[in-house]
């Protein structure tokens, strides 16, 4: 299924984004695509509060992955907008993809498609001409209970 939605700044991504991770219960993967200063690391900031960490969220574009924990749940959060070829991340995100108590959440995730699951929701974010966002999610029904929230 296919969603689209608007927001007009930063608050009301996070606060998006956090509808969401309260739904997350383990084992899902979150995608995000967009140009530079988009809106994903805003995005995963909600998401990782909604899933209930109280850990800070900043992009970990030098340290390639963070770790956000809730409970005994772990947000983790990649961003490779550096890397210039997947390697040995590509084990990585194997070893990781499906635990149950393991969230996955990727920026500039196109150099490690083959590795994502067909499950998987996916957001590209764009910007609109009044400097909006405008932020396409597409996911597999079997993913629907993380939508429900949200404004359609
Ligand atoms: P990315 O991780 O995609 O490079 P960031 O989340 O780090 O992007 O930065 C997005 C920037 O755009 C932030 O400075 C944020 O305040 C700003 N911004 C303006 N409008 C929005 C919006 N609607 N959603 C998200 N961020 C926005
Ligand atoms: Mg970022």
């Amino acid at each position: 299924m296919k969603l689209e939605i608007t927001t007009a700044n930063a608050q009301e991504t996070e606060s998006l984004a956090e509808k969401i991770g309260k739904c997350l219960k383990g084992g899902e993967v979150v995608e995000l695509t967009s140009d530079l200063g988009g809106g994903k690391t805003t995005f995963v900031r909600g998401l990782a509060k909604g899933f209930g960490s109280m850990d800070r969220v900043a992009s970990p574009t030098f340290t390639i992955s963070k770790v956000y924990k809730s409970g005994s749940r772990e947000m983790h959060h990649f961003d490779f907008y550096r890397l210039p070829e997947a390697g040995l991340m590509t084990h990585e995100l194997e070893e990781l993809v499906g635990e149950k108590d393991i969230v996955l959440v990727i920026e500039w995730s196109k150099i490690v498609q083959d590795v994502l699951p067909a499950d998987r929701l996916s957001i590209n974010i764009k910007l609109t001409k009044d400097d909006k966002r405008l932020l396409q999610l597409d996911l597999p029904e079997s993913l629907a209970y993380l939508v429900q929230g949200v404004p359609q």
